[in-house]
């Protein structure tokens, strides 16, 4: 290791920053984060600067550098971007044996200040040793997804009932059991989710056991659309502590490829029609899992809460009385709208937009037709398929003109995707010879015509576009 990582402890001490420029104003913000005092030297001084200075308490002396400047300082941080300037300072440093960075010239360095992920009071940080900021930008990026954004809740929480667990739990081995189990189970989850209240529930439970008590918890997570970049980071972070997944069809293999290597995987999906495993049966081994202790993931596609039917398995769960979450996810709508360039609302065409069942019951679509055929919005159909010219036919029939535009999107956000756009009237003749195969997601209205314009994403450039 060339440099020894340190947290300085800077409340009400004082800093000197030599230079008034963007630069300086940088270091300063950093400075003042930690609630150094500022005292700022330059012959210019930005007034964001100077503000900083006065919220710091500290003080700005316009003019140039004198070593008396040094005087009562902690650390000294130079950016004035003049070479001979940046230099004089740093020998005057040095000379009181004080701690120096200089912007930009690592070689006149007595400490550098590294890259931050703050999750106060948990702080990253970490240095390229100045040889590749780029790659510091990068790692940064990296961590601050992987991180939970509560983490910092997290620590505050553990922190704040060290005392009340000693007390209550003498026996140092239980104790660290009971801690183990709850920055690892669900306890820490409520935390991060912003629950402390049901965190403390867990917690008393904890305590009641010895460290014993069962920690099963299911995880109900939408997948989103398919493309895995559309996850959210907590549904990354419960799918990698699954120890079981249940998991349906439309859920991408890219995305399945995340779960934790070691998570058992079981598929539970529906085609039309034909269900694989049926609904009650799927609840109660949800139940079953979680109540054999494991963390079990219930992973859908899209939003778990969108045609999904999410709640009832948690409905069961919720009579069960066993723990759950639910991680929204980009329901298919979103994700093909998007990727396909039709924004669901828009100023000039929608001012609603309604997401719909396709599914036929008995052959017909049993639906609102009088409401679905109103000017102004934008109808998205789920599993629609099938249907596709029984739903044309019916809006016709209720008054949409024949010739409001429509888009059948297969495969939404992934490789696969394929987009055809047609009208109410060609529609199901362009559906027979275009070859597209379900999942499918139809929108219908006058925001389709953006498509053309808005669309960004071509995979399998120039089929079945216009
Ligand atoms: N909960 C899911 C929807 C489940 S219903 C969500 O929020 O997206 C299943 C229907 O969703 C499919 O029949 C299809 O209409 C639609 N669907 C899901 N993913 C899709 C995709 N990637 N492309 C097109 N349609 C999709």
């Amino acid at each position: 290791m060339d440099y020894l990582p340190v947290f300085l402890d800077l409340r009400g001490r004082t800093a000197l920053l030599v230079g008034g420029g963007r630069v300086a104003l940088r270091k300063a913000e950093l400075l003042a984060a930690v609630g150094a005092r500022l005292r700022v030297v330059a012959p210019r001084i930005l007034p964001e600067l100077a503000q900083l200075v006065a919220a710091s308490g500290g003080e700005c002396h316009p003019g140039r550098f004198a070593p008396q400047h040094l005087d009562g300082v902690v650390l000294a941080i130079v950016a004035t971007g003049v070479a001979e300037v940046d230099a004089a300072v740093q020998r005057a440093a040095v000379a009181r044996a004080l701690p120096v960075n200089v912007a930009d010239r690592q070689e006149l360095c007595s400490f550098i200040l590294p890259a931050v992920v703050d999750r106060s009071p948990v702080i990253v940080a970490f240095s390229t040793g100045g040889r590749a900021p780029v790659l510091a930008r990068a790692l940064r990026a990296r961590l601050e997804a992987m991180l939970p954004a509560g983490l910092g809740r997290l620590a505050g929480f553990l922190g704040s009932r060290r005392d009340w667990l000693r007390e209550r739990v003498p026996a140092e081995a239980v104790r660290r059991r009971i801690w183990e189990r709850l920055v690892n189970g669900p306890a820490a989850e409520r935390v991060l989710a912003g629950d402390e209240a049901g965190a403390e529930r867990l917690l008393a439970q904890e305590v009641a056991t010895g460290g014993e008590a069962p920690q099963g918890e299911v995880y109900l997570v939408g997948a989103g659309p398919g493309d895995p970049d559309l996850l959210s980071f907590r549904a990354l972070r419960l799918m990698q502590q699954a120890d079981i997944v249940f998991y349906d069809r439309l859920v991408a293999p890219e995305v399945l490829a995340l779960v934790r290597r070691e998570a058992e995987r079981v598929y539970v999906g529906k085609t039309r029609g034909a269900h694989a495993v049926a609904q009650p049966r799927i609840n109660e081994l949800l139940a079953e899992q979680a109540r054999l202790g494991k963390r079990v993931l219930r992973l859908k596609g899209g939003d778990p809460f969108i045609f999904g039917r999410g709640g009832e398995e948690i409905e069961h769960l919720a009579d069960a009385g066993i723990p759950f979450q639910v991680v929204p996810g980009i329901t298919a709508a979103s994700g093909c709208a998007a990727y396909a360039g039709i924004p669901l609302t828009h100023r000039d065409h929608a001012q609603s937009v309604r997401f719909v069942t396709g599914h036929l019951r008995d052959g017909s679509v049993d639906l609102d037709w009088e409401a679905l055929a109103r000017p102004g919005q934008t109808l998205v159909f789920y599993m629609g398929l099938v249907g596709l010219p029984v739903i044309c036919g019916q809006l016709i029939a209720h008054g949409l003109t024949p010739d409001t535009p429509v888009a059948l999107i297969q495969q939404g956000t992934t490789p696969a995707q394929r987009v055809l756009v047609s009208t109410l009237r060609e529609m199901p003749r362009a559906l027979a010879t275009s070859g597209l195969r379900a999942p499918t997601l139809t929108i219908v209205g006058t925001v389709v015509g953006l498509h053309a314009r808005l669309q960004w994403f071509r995979p399998g450039e120039g089929k079945d576009q216009g």
